[in-house]
């Protein structure tokens, strides 16, 4: 067992079972069982990787983000869902779902602004008393040749694709500092790694957070705390939704596996960083289909 899983939770035998908004103004949600209908923790999830362990993952209403804080709560994690705009359907989401050996809380915040990262943060902390994993994944793209693209395609993008990770990242390490022990995924991207056309903004954004977990995870290291980024390639969510079938088709033909990845594809690299990877950081993984090597 790695360090620093001591501490106890406020409630770790509160299971995910009802969900409701709690009226703040603050856009905040939390599932939540009543008292008297708690269970104890089945025998069997006692045993999982990451019981007791808390994780917030941004951008998790729907794709990659989604799949990544349901595979970390499938082994056994507490999650904290983040999105920015989607909050009825993460609620429903959450509300829908089968019970789960940890709890977990939807927290509506713009990663781009510090501010809404702070309540975010704090939000986290108030609920679960600790971060152990942080999943930089939420991200968008505004797609334009350089010549037509403006300020706020560009400023937009990198705000919520790099500038979000600065923030989120700076505000987790102090408690996971404090108990010596961290998880930190960035969910970069192969166009960090190859440049695309039409997408100055995102590939600098992308690339930008290779780097950054690179520099924090030398930083960070002597704590017992790994930094890595994962790249993916095609992934088939919302956000490919939007190219065209011509040019799908196109990427299609480029990528040696001869499909687009599923977002459990990527989950199951998270899970394998986050469960087993305590001898490996700033480090960059591909789950491109081969696409690029
Ligand atoms: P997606 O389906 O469009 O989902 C994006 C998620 O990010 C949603 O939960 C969205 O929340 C959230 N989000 C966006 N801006 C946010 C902000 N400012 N603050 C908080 N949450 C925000 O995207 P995806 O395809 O799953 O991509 C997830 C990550 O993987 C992104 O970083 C993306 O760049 C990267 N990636 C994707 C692909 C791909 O082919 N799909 C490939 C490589 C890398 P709302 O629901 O509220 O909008």
């Amino acid at each position: 067992m790695e360090s620093g899983t001591s501490q106890p939770l406020r409630d770790p035998n509160q299971n995910a079972a009802a969900l409701w908004a709690d009226g703040s103004p603050t856009g905040l949600v939390a599932d939540r069982v009543p008292a008297g209908e708690r269970r104890r923790t089945p025998p069997e999830t006692q045993a999982l990787p990451l019981k007791d362990r808390v994780a917030l993952v941004t951008g998790s209403s729907r794709g990659i983000g989604r799949a990544i804080a349901d595979e970390l709560m499938r082994q056994g994690a507490h999650c904290v869902y983040n999105c920015v705009s989607s909050i009825d359907a993460l609620q429903q989401l959450m509300f829908g779902r089968e019970a789960r050996p940890g709890r977990s809380v939807a927290v509506q915040a713009d990663v781009g602004d510090p501010q809404q990262c702070q309540r975010l943060l704090d939000r986290a902390l108030e609920e679960f008393g600790r971060i152990d994993i942080l999943v930089n994944n939420a991200g968008i793209t505004r797609d334009r040749t350089l010549r037509k693209m403006t300020e706020e395609d560009w400023l937009k993008v990198v705000n919520a694709d790099l500038n979000s990770v600065f923030f989120c990242t700076r505000l987790a390490l102090p408690p996971m500092i404090e108990r010596g022990y961290g998880r930190i995924v960035n969910v970069s991207s192969i166009i960090g790694q190859t440049g695309n056309v039409g997408q100055a903004n995102y590939a600098a954004a992308k690339a930008g957070m290779i780097g950054f977990t690179k520099s924090v995870a030398r930083e960070v290291a002597r704590h017992g705390i790994t930094v890595n980024a994962v790249c993916p390639g095609f992934i088939d969510t919302d956000m490919l939704a939007a190219v065209p079938e011509d040019a799908r088709q196109k990427i299609i033909g480029n990528i040696p596996l001869g499909r687009f990845g599923k977002s459990e594809e990527v989950a199951a690299m998270v899970r394998f960083l986050v469960c087993e990877g305590a001898w490996i950081t700033g480090q960059q993984f591909n789950v491109n289909g081969g696409m690029h090597m």
